[in-house]
């Protein structure tokens, strides 16, 4: 049977991974990072992310200082979608023959960029040969017990938000894909995540927490799957910037689309009871509300111009 078949990635990691007995282990698969005992007071975070050439990056549009940062950013926004902080991180290579030093070392400028922004210390890796570029980083961190925010912490009557704008990765690919020389294409190849000091400012304030790698689409599904819950997602309200409406203009396309459905934007989704949303503007702002947890018997929906739309798949490696 082929992937796509069976339903894409995620029904495949569900077919093939069982629940760990090990009772040190918080939360094994199913949501941003592994979470594991670790002190009395915090959980250790765990996350690992793996970037395949042509298909992540492609070679004749990223720089190699570009490839690395955002390798790093990334497993870093793994981490702060759990409320956490990064601390360590383990880099995996497999490398072409013709790969040069140069390459490489500009590589590793553009990962150590990320980690100094981040505190994040590498601290090993390994290193191989292959036919593609494969970098696979693993980043630990930790969270303070009570600022633990998992995807199964949503509540029928939070509204759902987002951090900065969405769109921007997808806005960017399909400006490089159509090989448009004067379009917006920053937010695909410079992507930002969040700091940890918003990601906590979050958590101090919100219930669930994931971050936008597959689209708001994708992520309110998670969301919704991991509480037990349904959403509302109200198209008019997704933030788009100015860059990401241009470039749709230019392309003829909807950006909403690209928000709801495009990858890597790395921004935090989050649920939030309507009363904590004066006190987490006191510390943090830069935020829309775009939807609203239902009961589970109202299903996932878009409402777009009054009608209630249905939202489709995000994007999926084997599906898409
Ligand atoms: P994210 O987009 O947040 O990095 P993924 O969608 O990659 O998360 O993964 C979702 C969950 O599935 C995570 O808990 C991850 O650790 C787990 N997972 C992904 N691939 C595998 C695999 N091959 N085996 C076991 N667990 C996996
Ligand atoms: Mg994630």
């Amino acid at each position: 049977m082929r992937i796509a078949e069976l339903g894409g990635e995620f029904a495949l990691i569900k077919r093939l991974t069982c629940e760990s007995q090990d009772p040190a282990v918080i939360r094994g698969v199913g949501d941003d990072c592994a979470v594991v005992q670790y002190t009395q007071e915090k959980y250790l975070l765990i996350t690992v992310d793996m970037m395949v050439e042509e298909d992540h990056f492609s070679l004749s549009w990223h720089t190699p200082f570009q490839i690395g940062r955002k390798l790093m950013e990334s497993n870093v926004s793994d981490i702060l979608a759990m409320g956490g902080s990064p601390r360590w991180a383990f880099l995996s290579l497999s490398l072409k023959t013709d790969t040069t030093v140069e390459f490489m070392e500009e590589l590793y400028c553009g990962l150590y960029d990320s980690a100094s922004r981040h505190e994040v210390s590498l601290i090993g890796g390994d290193t191989t040969h292959g036919s593609v570029m494969t970098l696979s980083l693993t980043v630990i961190g930790e969270v303070e017990k009570s600022l633990l925010r998992l995807r199964s912490y949503a509540v029928p009557g939070d509204f759902i938000c987002v951090t900065g704008t969405l769109g921007k990765s997808e806005a960017g690919l399909r400006v490089l894909k159509r090989g448009f020389r004067n379009g917006y294409v920053q937010g695909h190849l410079v992507p930002h995540c969040r700091t940890r000091e918003e990601a906590r400012a979050i958590a101090l304030n919100a219930h669930a927490m994931i971050d936008v790698s597959d689209g708001l689409g994708s992520e309110v599904r998670h969301i919704c799957e991991e509480s037990g819950t349904g959403a509302r997602i109200d198209w008019e309200r997704i933030p788009i910037s100015h860059d990401t409406l241009q470039a749709a203009e230019l392309l003829h396309e909807e950006p909403q689309e690209y928000a709801l459905y495009g990858g890597e934007d790395f921004e935090l989704v989050f649920s939030i009871p309507p009363e904590n949303i004066p006190k987490l503007k006191e510390k943090f702002s830069d935020f829309s509300v775009v939807g609203e947890i239902l009961p589970k018997s109202e299903g996932l929906y878009l409402l777009k111009g009054g009608n209630m739309v249905a939202v489709k798949g995000g994007y999926d490696h084997f599906v898409s």
